[in-house]
């Protein structure tokens, strides 16, 4: 369940669906009552940190040395077969992004989402794990405050928000929908003005829906925990005591209360710039949470244009392929929420 087996990974890139390893959900049911929890691995398909701590996590359950107080749990290891087949992080597309069920399935994530989809929203909470190419820490992500707006409308930043700082991690960003929307109605824009050409870029806010943003629109709370950089074994451990945590939390299993982190890095996504042109350039190569002061040059726009920071910040999920009309980069500032 862990690696794809050599049988798998040697098969050619497109094979016919059928022969696609099969969507697999494993679901332990008490027969107490207790909220329905979800776990989910492998959404990106090289990111496999989960798939291995579910793994650890089912034998466990199964020979009795955890029990189910009550409630339900539902184990997804591999999200994305294909992906995880091919050892890459989408199979035709990323599942993460557009994430809603379509009546006419083209690409194979659009089978993911229509397999996918209900079981989100039969489930009240999501701990979704994954991990990151480059970067030092593990990261968790979380949503909005309760609102009744119409872009993310929620009400369940209590126990989001309760969970997320006691996960294990100690950097939390939040702020990811709105952000995204506001870099969404300025790539509209654009495009209006000429730049781009409409066939070519998404305008629509509601692609940067993932498994998260789908699970809150259903009404549950939702988490991403990034356990820490790809091929980094500790990632395993790290997304094994996450979701024991998270089991504890919700009463699902029995176990000493998780503390909340100790002096934790809080960052508020707020900004978003499209790269325009492929001579864009970074004015370093950055990585994720490099600390930008006010003024500095985070980038040149093929123009000659400058990119400089309005105030001091941190460069998040820079992008030095991404293409004119996409994300090039992401900025937040540190403080803000976590009260709970
Ligand atoms: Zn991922």
């Amino acid at each position: 369940m862990s690696q794809p087996s050599a049988k798998l990974t040697s098969l050619p890139e497109e094979i016919s669906l059928f022969q696609e390893r099969p969507f697999q959900a494993v679901r332990f049911t008490s027969p107490l009552p207790g909220p329905h929890i979800l776990v989910t691995a492998a959404v990106h398909g090289n990111e496999t940190a989960g798939t291995f701590a579910m793994t650890r996590l089912i034998e466990q359950i199964e020979e009795g040395q955890i029990q189910l107080q009550g409630g339900a749990l539902t184990l997804i290891p591999v999200t994305n077969p294909k992906a995880y087949r091919l050892q890459r992080r989408a199979g035709d597309r990323n599942l993460n992004r557009r994430l809603t069920p379509v009546d006419h399935p083209e690409q194979y994530e659009d089978h993911v989402a229509n397999w996918l989809c209900p079981i989100l929203a039969e489930h009240d909470g999501l701990l979704d794990l994954h991990s990151f190419q480059s970067g030092d820490m593990p990261f968790a992500l979380f949503g909005p405050q309760n609102n009744q707006g119409s872009l993310e409308p929620f009400a369940q930043a209590a126990i989001e928000e309760s969970i997320v700082q006691r996960l294990g991690c100690n950097r939390f960003v939040y702020g990811w929908l709105d952000t995204y929307a506001k870099g969404i109605a300025r790539r509209a824009k654009e495009v209006e003005a000429g730049r781009f050409d409409a066939k070519n870029v998404d305008t629509d806010a509601m692609y940067g829906v993932g498994t998260t943003e789908y699970m809150r629109s259903q009404g549950g709370w939702a988490i991403t925990l990034e356990c820490g950089q790809h091929d980094d074994l500790n990632g395993r451990e790290v997304a094994y005591q996450a979701i024991i945590n998270t089991l504890i939390l919700t009463g699902l299993i029995a176990g000493p209360t998780p503390s909340p982190a100790k002096d934790p890095q809080v960052l508020g996504l707020y900004d978003v710039f499209d790269r325009f042109h492929a001579d864009d350039s970074f004015a370093k190569p950055w990585k994720s949470f490099d600390v930008i002061t006010k003024g500095e040059l985070i980038g040149t726009r093929a123009d000659g244009t400058a990119i400089k920071a309005e105030q001091d910040c941190l460069i998040v999920f820079p992008n030095m392929k991404s293409q004119p009309g996409q994300e090039w980069f992401y900025l937040a500032r540190e403080g803000g929420r976590l009260g709970y």
